[in-house]
């Protein structure tokens, strides 16, 4: 498969505009839909309370998609991110040239990150990282539980092997809860038009139609979310947790895009869970892959917003404030304008614009707000995160960030 074009994927009519009201129109109807449901009470859960080695330090990693300096931090760019460059940049220890030197599609940056190695597997997450991700380091080393380590994300290239290694005397037994809220959200909704829990069946025969474009179109990554896939390794209590409040936020008026419902369940798991770890994934850039730069701008600008009140969601939950780190940053940028892989489209052209791109450090582990010039490698994050939560020192090609106090 050629990685990322966004021609021959799209299914529909292939407009951005279209695939926009498609989403709006599914997550109206699927509202509706669910309305009619009854709920099971929402079960609070208690796992992941009971002592853990470590620091008692938290991380919350945001992960952004593919940005480049030129729509973010620069000064054409600044209007893009009002709330990274005004509110949160004054308290950040910033990295203006974080690096991606490995492979630059969104498994592989994404698992690099994780593992604090430079990873080259399949890009579509069918094989695991192969050396130890934090979560398993984090697990093992200090005996952390799995509702102590969350990865949250909407990006279609991740699958659940995201959250674990292949590497021995690591593997899933020390993963993480992987959620994919929007694949959850289509499976409730599938759910419940199996259960045939509406009496409207007009609006039944719609919102199966509207749950079919959904499935087959925004396929921008060349991947398309399958209902069948939504079973993974949760465990059922907490999967079910997850199903009611993606329920709930969808009867409410429902999130508008993925990365809001990405957002809203990653609250919802800080405030049910308090996980020490907890990585989010953003994605709503990615919709550079149709083509349409409005819609990539936009895709900013949510993310930028949504960055800024997952902050303030630390500074305002107790089990956070004062306690937390917070680490943001793109997996790397975009093509050049001018570039023979469509510019901004893509993101695998070996040039700067594609590799080297910024990532911000707020919370406890900053000393003092600063900016810093050297380059580093997005390698160098996770023994940084590993020193943060307590690990011992880790195998890595990364080394930590001297800036920070871990
Ligand atoms: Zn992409």
């Amino acid at each position: 498969m050629t990685f990322d074009e966004p021609g021959p994927y799209v299914i529909s009519d292939g407009s951005p505009s279209s695939v926009d009201h498609s989403k709006r129109e599914f997550l109206r109807l699927a509202a509706a839909l669910l309305a009619g449901m009854n709920l099971p009470q929402l079960c609070l859960a208690e796992a992941g309370r009971q002592g853990a080695g470590g620091s008692g330090q938290r991380v919350v990693l945001v992960i952004f998609g593919g940005v480049r300096r030129a729509e973010t931090f620069s000064p054409a760019g600044l209007e893009n991110i009002p709330h990274l460059s005004a509110d949160l940049l004054p308290k950040a220890a910033f990295y203006a040239n974080a690096r991606n030197d490995g492979v630059t599609a969104h498994f592989n940056a994404i698992s690099s990150i994780l593992t604090g190695n430079w990873q080259r597997v399949d890009d579509w997450g069918k094989l695991a990282p192969t050396t130890p991700t934090l979560f398993e380091q984090f697990r093992k080393r200090l005996g952390a539980a799995r509702s102590d380590t969350w990865v949250v994300a909407s990006n279609k290239a991740l699958t659940s092997q995201i959250g674990a290694s292949s590497a021995s005397d690591y593997g899933p037994g020390f993963g993480a809860n992987v959620v994919f809220p929007k694949q959850l959200m289509i499976a409730a909704v599938a759910n419940a038009i199996r259960a045939g829990r509406t009496r409207d069946m007009a609006n039944r025969a719609k919102i199966e139609t509207e749950l079919e474009n959904m499935l087959e179109s925004g396929n921008y990554e060349g991947l398309g979310w399958t209902v069948a896939d939504a079973a993974n390794q949760m465990d059922p209590h907490v999967r079910g947790t997850i199903d009611d409040a993606i329920i709930r936020f969808v009867r409410g008026g429902g999130p508008t895009s993925g990365d809001e419902l990405t957002f809203l369940v990653s609250r919802e798991i800080m405030r049910q869970f308090s996980p020490r770890l907890l990585v989010v994934v953003f994605s709503d850039v990615e919709v550079a892959h149709f083509g349409s730069y409005a819609m990539h701008v936009a895709g900013i600008r949510t993310g930028d917003r949504l960055t800024y009140q997952l902050w303030h969601e630390i500074e305002s939950n107790f089990e956070y404030q004062g306690k937390t780190t917070m680490i943001v940053l793109p997996e790397f940028g975009r093509d050049p304008d001018g570039s023979t892989t469509n510019g901004f489209f893509n993101h695998r052209s070996d040039a700067e614009s594609t590799r080297s791109t910024w990532a911000m450090v707020l919370g406890t582990a900053v000393d003092k707000p600063q900016i810093i010039d050297r380059p580093v490698r997005h390698v160098d994050l996770c023994p940084t995160l590993a020193g943060l939560l307590g690990c011992p020192p880790m195998e890595s090609q990364g080394s930590q960030l001297i800036e920070l106090r871990v």
